[in-house]
């Protein structure tokens, strides 16, 4: 049978990078390959139900419980990687991390310090997987995939644990935001759910920002520069305008915790046509719908002020805080909770200050807390995994099933 790890390895190195620009589902080619080979792995492990589904890109299957009446839950990660080279990712295997900075890359001279990512320090003695310096690894969400399979495994080769039928879902498109839109939650058919999705030992979430975003369409009137004294009205400056009626501290950069923001991500002026975006994030659901109007209270203000149409608000929801759902039925998170504390893990509760694919699913009626996986510095060449982590997240899953048949 093939490890956990040697799994972990195949699976990162194969270039997955989801496209952005793409309209297909899933975005890339590569991951589509990827998927029909994760479903042949599925079926050949022995699971059932084992399904890829070409409209919305999931692989879906079931470990069949041992025990009756226990209600099905299940277990989500996604199979692309983020915006960063994929190319020929060559994974290093470090046994017994020593503690000390991690040569990368050595003719390129990439070093991964402890003084820039002090959480190194942690995992000494640990077995790290990490790139070769010139790629990302892969871990967000590779590890969750394995861990997932994993523990099923574990399940299914220990009779002895009682436990419900296991769900699990392996999805494309999260880093570009568009993975759940498709999710077939009806199907899926379970009571709650996880991502295996975060990343240090303990972390479980279950709040996200509630999120937006505005698109501001402006028009003011070209004519000579010679000759434009009480006729031009050009965008930059209105734009600049817009802007300073927001509270000027309430952006990424100066926000942290439970703070929201308002992000302008971009912005684009001639004299007569400009087109600036927001972005809108909060946690609190008040907070996040008296952002939204603001913008529009600006637009109102100042097309009021200047007596003509220079500036129209457009405003899409993206996604919203899981919290609302969850709470309402808060099993999903006391069983995680009560699973990694049989375990000795110390549960590390906190705010996401983002989204993640279980806050489409909650809302879909799947209540899809986000637990650890044991990778880090998602997104770039510093990204690593921790084999111990990742074993101890297969731990959590299998005594989640356990715990959810007792109780
Ligand atoms: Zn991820």
């Amino acid at each position: 049978m093939e490890t956990l790890l040697n799994r972990f390895i195949r699976y990162v190195k194969i270039n997955t990078r989801s496209d952005e620009s793409s309209t297909t589902v899933p975005s890339t080619a590569n991951q589509v390959e990827f998927a029909k080979m994760l479903t042949q792995d599925l079926k050949d492990l022995g699971f059932s139900d084992v399904v890829y589904n070409s409209t919305n890109g999931f692989v879906t299957a079931t470990l069949p419980g041992n025990v009756q009446g226990v209600a099905p839950i299940g277990f989500i990660a996604h199979y692309d990687t983020a915006d960063f080279n994929s190319e020929n990712i060559q994974p290093q295997v470090i046994e017994n991390y020593n503690g000390k900075d991690i040569v990368l890359n050595a003719r390129e001279n990439i070093v991964m310090t402890t003084t820039m990512f002090p959480d190194l320090l942690d995992l000494k003695g640990h077995t790290l997987i990490t790139t070769d310096g010139t790629t990302l690894l892969g871990a967000d969400d590779k590890a969750g995939i394995v861990e997932i399979i994993e523990a099923l495994l574990k399940l299914k080769a220990t009779p002895s644990i009682k436990h419900g039928d296991i769900r699990m879902a392996f999805g494309p498109d999260e880093e570009i935001g568009r993975g759940a839109n498709l999710f077939d939650a009806k199907a899926f058919n379970t009571a709650f759910a996880y991502t295996l999705d975060g990343a240090t030992v303990g972390e479980l979430e279950y709040e996200t920002f509630n999120a937006a975003k505005a698109v501001i369409k402006l028009t003011g009137v070209s004519v000579h520069p010679g000759t434009a004294k009480n006729t031009m009205v050009n965008t930059a400056k209105l734009a600049m305008e817009f802007d300073a009626l927001l509270p000027q501290h309430e952006v990424p950069e100066h926000t942290e915790g439970y703070e929201g923001f308002y992000l302008l991500s971009s912005m684009k002026t001639e004299i007569e046509h400009g087109e600036m975006s927001y972005i809108i994030r909060d946690h609190d659901k008040a907070k996040f719908l008296k952002r939204k109007a603001q913008l529009l209270k600006n637009a109102e203000y100042l097309n009021d002020k200047y007596g003509a149409k220079h500036f129209e608000v457009t405003l899409f929801d993206q996604y919203y805080n899981m919290k609302e759902v969850i709470e309402k039925d808060m099993r999903c998170v006391d069983i995680a909770l009560k699973a990694m504390t049989n375990l000795k893990i110390t549960p590390v509760v906190k705010a996401i200050r983002g989204g993640t694919d279980g806050s489409k699913i909650s809302f879909m009626g799947i209540p899809t807390p986000n637990l650890f996986t044991g990778g880090a510095n998602y997104h770039g060449k510093y990204e690593y995994a921790s084999l111990n982590v990742m074993n101890q997240a297969v731990d959590v899953i299998v005594e989640i099933c356990r715990l959810h048949a007792a109780s």
